[in-house]
């Protein structure tokens, strides 16, 4: 039975008491983070808690709880949901209100839950690689903040999967940002470019991972938006996130992406990648 953290409290879901008037359910006025477990052990979870109190600064809201409070809560939800690989979710909203837009008194706590999941890694992916599709970016202009507001995302995704795609690849004014819960990398000549973390895009944990993979690799990365014509015309194309980790885009829209197949500096990341995911129970 799935363990949930409410405020304090380990619970299970039966005793789990959230308000109606909780502001994510009204507004999606919160922010959240998504932290990979392997093997028992959270995954860069003090980049991914750092983050989560940058986006809550970002929204002027104060989280209770210290950084290391809530790296402790994320293991325990480890060990109570017995999570060898998978994930933990942390969200934290605006606390409970009449529905008014303005920000409630400063008296009302906020709200932060979490709950862990079993989650095996998308191995049939990062062999085999995936189809992604070009879709219009509407979504606001803090794209930096990891919002609870994500219809943009949810109304792309959507778009991508009624199309037999993985992915959502957002274009705005004509430049590729990233995915609708990825970030997209491509290589084109031996140089990997991708995205400046702007407030166009998130600024994925494990695209910050990719990056220094190729520092560490001698692979040279210009952080510099590309058109669609050019992701066409590059000889590789990757997604990265917590939880696709680095997963190979090999045909995009309806054109084939290089050789249609994972190419050598993908597999070169992913192996590098791979070598940093713990291997067993550290008790971390
Ligand atoms: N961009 C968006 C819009 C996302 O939602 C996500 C993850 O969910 C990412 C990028 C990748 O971020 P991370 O690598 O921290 O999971």
């Amino acid at each position: 039975m799935t363990t949930y953290f409410i405020d304090g409290q380990f619970l299970s879901k039966e005793d789990v008491n959230i308000s109606i008037d909780d502001r994510g359910y009204y507004f999606g006025d919160g922010v959240y983070e998504v932290i990979k477990v392997y093997n028992g052990s959270l995954f860069t979870a003090a980049e991914h808690i750092a983050r989560l109190f940058q986006s809550a600064q970002k929204i002027k809201m104060t989280i209770p709880y210290s950084e290391q409070q809530l790296i402790d809560v994320a293991k325990e939800l480890v060990k109570a949901n017995e999570i060898s690989t998978g994930h933990i979710y942390l969200q934290v909203t605006r606390g409970a209100a009449p529905r008014v837009h303005q920000f409630p008194d400063f008296s009302v706590p906020v709200v932060v839950t979490g709950y862990g999941l079993v989650n095996p890694r998308p191995t049939t992916n990062l062999e085999k690689g995936v189809a992604a599709k070009l879709v219009e970016d509407v979504r606001w202009l803090r794209c930096d903040i990891k919002s609870l507001n994500l219809l943009g995302n949810v109304l792309a995704k959507q778009e991508a999967y009624e199309e037999g795609c993985a992915e959502a690849i957002f274009v705005r004014d004509g430049i590729i940002t990233e995915g609708s819960s990825s970030n997209l990398f491509g290589m084109k000549d031996g140089i990997v470019y991708t995205h400046p973390a702007t407030n166009l895009i998130l600024n994925g944990i494990t695209r910050q991972v990719v990056l220094q993979l190729c520092e560490e690799n001698g692979i040279p990365v210009v952080e510099k938006p590309f058109t669609p014509q050019e992701a066409f015309e590059m000889d590789e194309l990757i997604i990265t996130s917590t939880t696709a980790e680095v997963t190979p885009v090999i045909q995009l829209d309806d054109k084939e992406i290089g050789t249609g197949m994972p190419g050598p500096i993908t597999k070169k990341l992913q192996a590098a990648f791979a070598l940093r995911i713990p291997a067993f129970v550290t008790g971390n």
